[in-house]
């Protein structure tokens, strides 16, 4: 099974972007993940291809219509959950990347201008997923984001799978600091207990580097339960 992302975008040409190069970039080319990149603005059908409209009730900016997003959405067989990006989402988290690297797939919808109108997300089960406490000019970086987090998690994308259980969110708590060569840089040495060779001792101090750093920068991982 090979992970299939369906993005629906007014900008088709921001994909696969970044997505397109190192660890991800090698697994598309390779087929590890498959990347559709749908205009929304295709599934226009005024002589105008207009998407947008005023918003009902007035104010600034314009609203991105039920009818046209529907008729992109319908367009294809829907695999795994129908995504909208949206700040007013559940906030995205490593928990929802190891969900969804586990699926067949996603659909990533990406609102421009004030939004979309509510009827598609009610009538199309959209699920609005945020990728934080601010607002983006458009979607299209939330779905990268997102899939980024994802692609990484795949089978076979990541060189060291390892290296996946041991970072910062697998378990709760923040990564320990990392050193590599030179031993000396600028008068400041590698603390001893990661040259020593002691794999045991080694695995106690990142563990003690792990809580307190959590403790210190993120006492809310501590307190609640992974989302
Ligand atoms: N008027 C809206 C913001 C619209 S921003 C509001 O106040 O909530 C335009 C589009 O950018 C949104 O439809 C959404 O798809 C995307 N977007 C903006 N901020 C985002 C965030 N934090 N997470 C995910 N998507 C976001």
């Amino acid at each position: 099974m090979t992970f299939s992302a369906r993005v629906l975008t007014l900008y088709p040409d921001m994909f696969p972007g970044p997505l397109g190069a190192a660890l991800a970039g090698r697994a598309l080319r390779e087929g590890l993940w498959r990347l559709d990149a749908v205009n929304i603005r295709d599934f226009a059908t005024d002589r105008h291809r207009s998407v947008d409209d005023t918003p009902a009730g007035g104010g600034p900016g314009m609203v991105m219509r039920a009818d046209v997003m529907a008729a992109a959405i319908d367009a294809a067989p829907t695999v795994g959950p129908r995504l909208l990006m949206s700040p007013r989402g559940r906030p995205f988290s490593q928990r929802m990347a190891e969900e969804l690297a586990a699926g067949e797939g996603a659909t990533l919808v990406c609102g421009r201008f004030e939004g979309v109108d509510e009827r598609v997300i009610e009538a199309r089960g959209l699920t609005e997923v945020s990728i934080g406490d601010y607002v983006l000019s458009g979607g299209e970086v939330a779905a990268l984001v997102i899939l980024d987090a994802v692609v990484r998690l795949l089978p076979g994308v990541m060189g060291n799978a390892q290296s996946a259980s041991e970072e910062s969110f697998s378990d709760g708590l923040l990564e320990h600091p990392q050193y590599t060569r030179p031993a000396i840089w600028e008068g400041r040495a590698i603390p001893d207990v990661l040259t020593s060779g002691d794999h045991a001792r080694v695995a106690q101090w990142r563990r003690a580097a792990r809580e307190r750093l959590t403790a210190e920068r993120r006492p809310d991982l501590i307190r609640k339960p992974r989302n």
